[in-house]
């Protein structure tokens, strides 16, 4: 009972990723850490690529599935202390504790490789998908808006860098 609570006051019920209110908690907590002992953090966005095109091209409940697979895919292959959570829509954020920009490249590359190749058939169709990706390692003491404004703008150029790749914030 009390595991199902949890379950639905912290979890998108769509594809079982933490939601936005649990991700800014989780942020909140992370930042005082770094405040108080400066230790490695970075925060990563996700934004799935042309996915209205999957949506108007396969449906919206295909659309629901590809959202559902691609957050499953990623609690799979992120570790316990990570914290993944749907922002928005086909956007997702990323908190990764202990672990350095370059470290995050790693990790966000091979999750970016990887989901790319997982393929999805629909009425004899098949399709992938790709994702783009801002990441931010947090080097100061500033609020969470901060860092997210830093990991949209660096999103933002890989997506006009035409998409399907990960930038690292400036
Ligand atoms: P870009 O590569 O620039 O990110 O293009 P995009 O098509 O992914 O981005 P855009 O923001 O134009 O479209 C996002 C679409 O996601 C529009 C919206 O209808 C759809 N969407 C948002 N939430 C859901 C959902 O829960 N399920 C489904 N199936 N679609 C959703
Ligand atoms: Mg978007
Ligand atoms: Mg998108």
């Amino acid at each position: 009972m009390e595991d199902e609570l949890r379950l639905l006051v912290f979890r998108d019920a769509l594809t079982g990723a933490f939601n936005r209110r649990f991700f800014f908690e989780r942020a909140e907590v992370e930042l005082a850490r770094f405040g108080r002992s400066k230790n490695n953090l970075c925060f990563a966005i996700f934004d799935i690529d042309f996915f209205k095109k999957i949506n108007d091209t396969y449906g919206h409940g295909v659309g629901d599935s590809v959202l559902k697979k691609f957050s499953h895919f990623c609690l799979d292959g992120l570790r316990e202390t990570d914290t993944f959570a749907r922002y928005g829509g086909e956007e997702f954020v990323l908190i990764m504790p202990d672990t350095d920009s370059s470290q995050a490249m790693i990790v966000l590359e091979r999750l970016c490789d990887g989901w790319k190749t997982e393929h999805f058939s629909h009425q004899g169709e098949s399709f992938n998908s790709t994702v783009s990706v801002g990441v931010v390692q947090v080097n100061d003491v500033k609020p969470i808006e901060h860092w997210l404004d830093l990991a949209d703008q660096a999103l933002y150029r890989a997506k006009l860098q035409g998409r399907d790749r990960i930038i690292i914030a400036n």
